[in-house]
């Protein structure tokens, strides 16, 4: 890169000038800058500190002129050559940049051929000079001068002010007519009513447009009319129904654009004899017609709004604006009106529908009801066949043993069978056992039949007590269908003095823990032992795990209202345990629970004297 033949800066607001002065410079080996704007040039001239200044006199803002005394006031560009650029041929105007400071001038358009020349001089040192004579006189010239730019400047400012205290002003009554926009369409989320949301539509657009009368339409229900209303010197009058197939409607229909129509252009349009006709406007007017349109489905013509107001009063472009704003939310209003009609009517089919869904289920229920007493009847049939079976021996014993003894009181003529006398004790005492059995099998059903006498003691077979009690369990579907019942009833002793009552109840309670679990256990097992008058009862099950701290409570009564297991889903005591305690402390028993393989083991013991 060759060094430059100086930095020169040019000043200059025309880009096409530019270009051509840079070329020029460029080409001779100048280092070149532009400014396109006065201030910015003075700018760029403190910084650059260049060889030269071309400076445009005709600027927008600061002229040149104001600009060169700007720079000749800077003590460091105080001697940089500066050179007006300037149409301005006229004397005083080549004397004026003199006297405002710049040391020469150069004439526009540029002389390519001698411009280099032109700036060369300068850099080397030219300066113009005004003749003495005449220099107070441009001095004065140029003060004027500067003064009438400064008084058109002002003039400008306070013009621009102006035109911003305006658009200040349009703003604030933009902005007002928006927060009651804004206030409108809140108390529109409401109005599920068509008539009432219009109302309230015209009571807002009237006074904001100063209009004489405002009139809506909107689609009635059946598709076939338009009902409208009118709200004119303050009063809102119904009008008479518009059949869809009268003109206006047709030719709105027929239309498609949803934007306000209004002024000369709907005075000239094919909509204004049909509005004249059903009195919406009234010639001479200012008018304007918006059609309502479905915002998502613009074929779908909802109604029309039409407003008008004095002939002299023509609509203006911000006021167009706040029609198109209202009727947009009106219209979104009456959607949302038929919408929400629609989701009522939704929501009452999906009533009637859940109704039928209800009386569907009950009629499962029922059903299943029926099932589960086939089932319940099948399972009592097996209760009286197992019952039979069991009242099958000791009959068959009565029988047997009635005829010893009938044969031993027959006479000795009587060849029927002989039967020894020494038979007689063994012949009664079986007699008498069966009897027992039978006995106890009757007040078994009796008690299950509800006509229990009051608790009174008696002796008990706890073996058959259980094994009875189970097989009225199942039948009442304590014990859960398909639920395994493992015997091991190994006990010797097993005669107790005690209430019937209390030990059905205590087996029934320990099979509804064993069987309570969240997960049924498949399988339980009952077992028994006897140890020196010690009668031992063990339930086990498979429904799973208790918490070990809940162990411990297990039959103390009401621990199951605090614990964490109701909050956790997970297993619990069964809630009959506390009352077990009870009845067994009333026989001198105990019972423990613990967690055994996949479930818990209740062991019960009994003093059986
Ligand atoms: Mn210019």
């Amino acid at each position: 890169m060759t060094p430059s033949r100086g930095r020169i800066l040019c000043i200059e607001d025309n880009h096409v000038n530019w270009r051509l002065v840079e070329r020029l410079l460029a080409q001779a080996g100048f280092e070149t800058h532009w400014a396109p704007e006065g201030l910015q040039g003075f700018q760029m001239a403190r910084e650059l500190l260049p060889d030269l200044i071309l400076l445009d006199i005709n600027l927008p803002g600061l002229s040149g002129f104001e600009i060169a005394t700007k720079i000749r006031q800077q003590p460091e560009l105080a001697t940089v050559p500066l050179v007006a650029l300037t149409a301005k041929t006229q004397r005083s105007d080549r004397e004026t940049a003199l006297v405002a400071g710049c040391s020469g001038f150069i004439p526009k358009p540029i002389d390519p051929f001698r411009f280099v020349e032109q700036v060369s001089a300068y850099l080397e040192g030219r300066q113009d000079r005004v003749d003495q004579a005449r220099e107070g006189q441009v001095l004065r010239q140029f003060n004027q001068q500067v003064v009438e730019h400064l008084e058109s400047q002002l003039r400008d400012a306070q013009d621009a002010n102006r035109k911003l205290v305006e658009a200040q002003e349009a703003l604030e009554s933009r902005n007002r007519t928006l927060s009651d926009l804004l206030e409108l369409s809140r108390s529109l989320l409401g109005e599920r009513e068509p008539r009432a949301l219009l109302e309230r539509i015209l009571k807002a657009l009237v006074p904001a447009l100063g209009l004489t009368q405002a009139s809506a339409y909107h689609m009635d229900s059946s598709g076939g009319f338009l009902e409208g209303l009118r709200l004119s010197r303050g009063a809102v009058a119904a009008l008479p129904l518009l059949p869809v197939d009268a003109p206006l409607p047709r030719l709105l229909l027929g239309q498609e654009g949803s934007g306000p129509l209004l002024g000369e252009q709907l005075h000239h349009s094919r909509f204004w004899d049909p509005g004249l006709e059903i009195g919406i406007w009234a010639a001479p007017c200012q008018a304007c017609l918006v059609p309502f349109r479905d915002r998502s489905d613009p074929g779908t013509f909802w109604g029309f709004l039409a407003l008008a107001r004095a002939h002299d009063r023509p609509f203006l472009p911000r006021e167009e604006e706040l029609v198109a704003l209202h009727s947009g939310m009106c219209q979104a209003g009456l959607e949302n009106a038929t919408l929400i009609v629609s989701l009522n009517e939704s929501s009452r089919a999906l009533g009637s529908s859940y109704e039928r869904l209800e009386s569907a289920y009950l009629d499962l229920q029922t059903t299943r009801t029926a099932l589960g007493q086939k089932e319940r009847q099948a399972v009592l049939g097996e209760l009286f066949l197992g019952m039979a079976k069991r009242l099958e021996r000791p009959v068959f014993t009565l029988q047997r043993e009635s005829a010893v003894l009938a044969g031993l009181f027959s006479s000795p003529q009587d060849p029927g069978p002989r039967v020894c006398r020494e038979e007689a004790p063994r012949a009664i005492q079986e007699l008498r056992s069966a009897c027992g059995q039978i006995d106890s099998l009757l007040k078994a059903l009796i008690r299950r039949s509800g006509r229990e006498s009051p608790a009174t003691p008696e002796w008990l077979d706890l073996h058959d007590l259980l094994l009875q009690e189970m097989e009225f369990l199942e039948a009442e579907g304590v014990l859960p269908e398909g639920v395994e019942v493992k015997w091991a009833l190994e006990a010797g002793d097993r005669l107790l003095h005690g209430v019937y009552g209390d030990f059905a109840g205590l087996l029934s309670r320990l099979v509804a823990h064993a069987t309570g679990g969240p997960q049924p256990s498949p399988v339980i097992w009952i077992r028994s032992s006897s140890d020196g008058g010690l009668f031992r009862l063990e339930i086990q099950d498979e429904g799973g795990p208790i918490l070990p701290e809940s162990l411990g409570g297990a039959f103390e009564p009401f621990t199951g209202l605090r614990s964490p297991e109701a909050v956790l889903g997970l297993r619990r005591p069964g809630e009959g345990l506390p009352a077990c305690a009870q009845i067994l402390s009333a026989y001198q028993g105990r019972a423990s629970i613990r967690n055994e393989g996949d479930g818990t083991l209740v062991e019960l013991q009994l003093s059986l004297r």
